[in-house]
């Protein structure tokens, strides 16, 4: 019996369940769910909260849920999705970028992988035969100082750049970017994140957690202090991987790593390279919680030179 042939219309599941109203408002989807893996999870905690969906199978349960989501108008929750496996990309609601899926998609998915192989080899660039660059790059992007003994915070880089490598090996899911929802004027990507407890609250009372959070601390600067934070999706400009983009490959890759350090090493925007003195002169200590510095950091340490801005393409990372 499968599950669309009795729920057609999203209208007509929530008659039967209406508490599950909220779950397809809610940054828990179901088009996030990497139906091999853990993912998986939610779907079966669903199965034994409502017996009656027991009866489905996983897979029909899936993209069942899916579809009725992807039928409904409206934010990126309930759109369409492309889906390749590792690469998930929403897209649904900007009418623009749906019609021209086809042509950004595979882009948008190259440039993942190119972001993947960067951070595969920073182990190996880390400790290049020809260490002037590599010096010149953590000192520009890193603040180190070459009098002193660096080999702990070159050793705290090491580390974090394998941890936004392994985080960026599973299923990403990348939403187009809300325009006008940015702070910054320029900005071509975010992350959201949201009070950890609250969500966690939230979670709890619906007996539904997202595999695809991330958790870390961010400096709240309205509260002005630390707190415990639930991370949201990738959110990056589908245009930078227009065919018109003056955007190099590398800038591309670069952009999708400014973003994965927010969500995964909870980074914060202190400064962009594109700023200047006002990047040159962040403190080591701000340097190491900054996007653009590992961004900036990544694809100089790939290219074996000292990339500081696009190259004059005047284009900025999220
Ligand atoms: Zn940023």
């Amino acid at each position: 019996m499968a599950f669309l042939n009795d729920y057609p219309t999203l209208n007509k599941f929530l008659e039967r369940y209406p508490d599950l109203d909220g779950l397809v408002n809610d940054e828990v989807t179901f088009m996030q769910m990497d139906i091999d893996g853990s993912g998986s999870d939610v779907l079966c905690t669903l199965r034994t909260q409502y017996p009656d969906l027991a009866k489905y199978n996983i897979n029909d349960l899936y993209y069942g849920f899916r579809a009725l989501c992807g039928k409904h108008k409206g934010s990126n929750k309930r759109s369409q999705v492309w889906d390749r496996g590792s690469v998930i990309l929403k897209y649904g609601s900007h009418l623009t970028w749906a019609a021209r899926i086809d042509e950004v998609a595979p882009r948008i998915v190259a440039s993942v992988n190119l972001a993947r192989k960067i951070l595969s080899e920073m182990r190996s660039r880390l400790g290049a035969v020809s260490p002037e660059v590599v010096v010149a790059i953590l000192e520009y992007h890193f603040g180190f100082e070459r009098e002193k003994d660096e080999s702990a915070s070159l050793e705290d880089v090491r580390r974090r750049f394998e941890t936004l490598h392994k985080s960026l090996l599973s299923t990403i899911c990348i939403a187009c970017m809300v325009t006008g929802k940015q702070k910054k004027g320029g900005v071509r990507g975010y992350v959201n994140w949201e009070n950890k407890e609250k969500y966690k609250a939230k979670a709890d009372s619906r007996k539904l957690f997202s595999p695809y959070k991330t958790f870390g601390t961010i400096m709240d600067e309205e509260a002005g202090k630390e707190v415990e934070v639930a991370w949201g999706n990738i959110h990056i400009d589908f245009g930078v991987f227009a065919t018109e983009t003056n955007w190099t490959d590398l800038a591309q890759a670069g952009l999708i790593i400014h973003e994965a350090s927010h969500k995964f090493l909870n980074t914060d925007d202190y400064a962009y390279c594109d700023e200047g003195e006002k990047y040159i002169n962040l403190s080591k200590n701000l340097k190491l919680k900054n996007a653009d510095s590992y961004a900036y950091a990544a694809i100089s340490l790939y290219a074996h030179e000292l990339i500081k801005d696009d190259k004059g393409k005047q284009v900025r990372m999220g």
